[in-house]
């Protein structure tokens, strides 16, 4: 089938926690292999925007639709319904996600941690989970490291597990919410490095960061967002050259 359909599409998102509005009016497309950077201000909504599309927090208003699938929700006549987990299980299945704390399971070695989601979300038999896993931390890097547990690694080594337990079930679109803010300066290379070859692989990509290098040369588009609000949507050479909003400006002269 070939098609246009982007693989993400988020359209009027609007977010609240209880009273407070944490995301309104967000319209933000994402086609296949393209890489987009998510900046802004701490507290501007990038996480939640981030965590929405991979359905890690339900959404009150618009429309955040996965490869053509209405994210969330059923709609009939007119009526939307919370989805059921076991109908959102596949587009959550190719929807990776990295945190910023790397998460991975302490009491697991690198290996199980990638194997076992692979067991558990796609039912591979153990010795199916853990050759995917070699394959995967080989990605990285890291097959050297299976038999380590996360606290004898660096968290360089740490997040590069997570991408490889990420990108163990073949996602389709891998999330990135500060992939490299936790990190010591000069750990931060080694994951960068991993991401770009994603990229450059063809992978699709929402990335949140801080590292204005990262995203000048990698993004397609770059997006700007304060307030819960995205006010700007350029690619990179607009976004860093040309942008005279300056509420953009006072945040990119923390980087200068
Ligand atoms: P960013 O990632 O850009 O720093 P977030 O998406 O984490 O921003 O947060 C956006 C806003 O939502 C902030 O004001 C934050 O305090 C608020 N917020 C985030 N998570 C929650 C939550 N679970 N409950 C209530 N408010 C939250
Ligand atoms: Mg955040």
């Amino acid at each position: 089938m070939t098609t246009n359909l982007p693989m993400i599409e988020v359209s009027n998102l609007g977010k609240n926690y209880g009273s407070v509005k944490v995301l309104s009016g967000v319209n933000l497309s994402i086609q296949k292999s393209e890489v987009v950077c998510i900046l802004g201000p701490s507290g501007s909504g990038k996480s939640t925007l981030l965590r929405s599309m991979a359905l890690l927090e339900t959404y009150q208003e618009g429309a955040i639709y996965i490869e053509g699938e209405l994210l969330g929700f059923k709609e009939a006549g007119g009526k939307r319904r919370p989805a059921t987990a076991k109908e959102t299980s596949y587009t959550r299945r190719n929807v990776g996600f990295v945190f910023q704390q790397f998460n991975l399971w302490p009491h697991l070695n690198a290996l199980s941690n990638v194997a076992l989601p692979l067991m558990l979300a796609r039912s591979l038999s153990r010795s199916a989970a853990e050759k995917k896993a070699i394959e995967m931390l080989e990605r990285v890097g890291l097959a050297s490291h299976a038999k380590s547990y996360p606290s004898r690694l660096s968290g360089g080594q740490q997040q590069r597990v997570a991408i490889a337990r990420a990108l163990a079930p073949d996602p389709h679109i891998m999330l990135f919410d500060e992939p490299t803010s936790a990190l010591d300066p000069e750990l931060v290379g080694e994951v960068l490095q991993v991401m770009k070859s994603l990229a450059r692989e063809g992978m699709t990509m929402a990335v949140v960061t801080h590292e204005m290098g990262f995203a000048a040369q990698m993004a397609d588009q770059i997006v700007f967002l304060d307030g819960g609000k995205l006010v700007s949507k350029a690619p990179p050479e607009e976004f860093f050259r040309e942008s005279t909003n300056p509420r953009i400006q006072q945040f990119l002269s923390n980087f200068t």
